[in-house]
């Protein structure tokens, strides 16, 4: 690939920061610009209901790379960055401002979300969900949580455990 290349990232989750590294590793010389509306450099998001949620682990555990890595690698970071739209003809991006951005490459690593319960009652606020740093420690500090029989509820329940608090796994 040339110099001039425009390699666009859109998400920046561990995803996003392998395909760059990837990139980079294998001698990718383009201009690699990863996005995301997150506050936050990738970050690992299993401790978010394991070692952060227990209070065992803190924000500075979480990031996957140094701060440095970024500008070691010439992989712009763009915080607080969402894509609105993606026009394959042009070959552009459009963040949520209308800032447009051009791309050679485009890569999707956007994840996935959870999803509410379609159930009467399942659009309580009082319901949480977890994917971010900043819903952990809204957890953290409820005081009573159901939690459904997943390996995640396994882990809320033992973060319970460890927590005095009460916890319920609904089947
Ligand atoms: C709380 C929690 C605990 C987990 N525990 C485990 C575990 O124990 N074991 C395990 O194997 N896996 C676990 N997982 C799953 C694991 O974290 C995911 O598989 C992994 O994060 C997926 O990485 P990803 O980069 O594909 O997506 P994500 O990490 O979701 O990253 C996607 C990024 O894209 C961004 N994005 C989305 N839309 C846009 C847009 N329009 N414009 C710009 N950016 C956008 C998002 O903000 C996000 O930053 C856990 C996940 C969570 C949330």
């Amino acid at each position: 690939m040339s110099q001039e290349e425009q390699v666009v990232i859109v998400g920046a989750g561990p995803a996003g920061l392998a395909t760059a590294r990837a990139y980079r590793e294998n001698g990718g010389s383009g201009r690699v610009t990863m996005l995301t509306p997150e506050p936050y450099a990738p970050y690992n998001r299993p401790p978010l209901t394991k070692e952060y949620l227990r209070g065992e682990a803190s924000r500075e555990d979480l990031p996957i790379e140094s701060d440095g890595w970024y500008e070691e690698n010439s992989v712009e970071l763009r915080l607080f960055t969402s894509v609105a739209a993606i026009d394959r003809e042009r070959r552009t991006v459009t963040m949520d401002e209308g800032e447009e951005l051009a791309y050679d490459v485009c890569v999707l690593a956007t994840g996935s979300e959870p999803i509410r319960l379609p159930v009467p009652g399942g659009d309580d606020p009082d319901i949480l969900t977890m994917r971010t740093i900043e819903n952990s420690p809204a957890f953290r500090t409820a005081s009573e949580r159901e939690t459904g029989p997943s390996s995640w509820g396994a882990a809320l329940s033992d973060a319970r455990r460890r927590r005095p608090s009460r916890c319920a796994a609904l089947r």
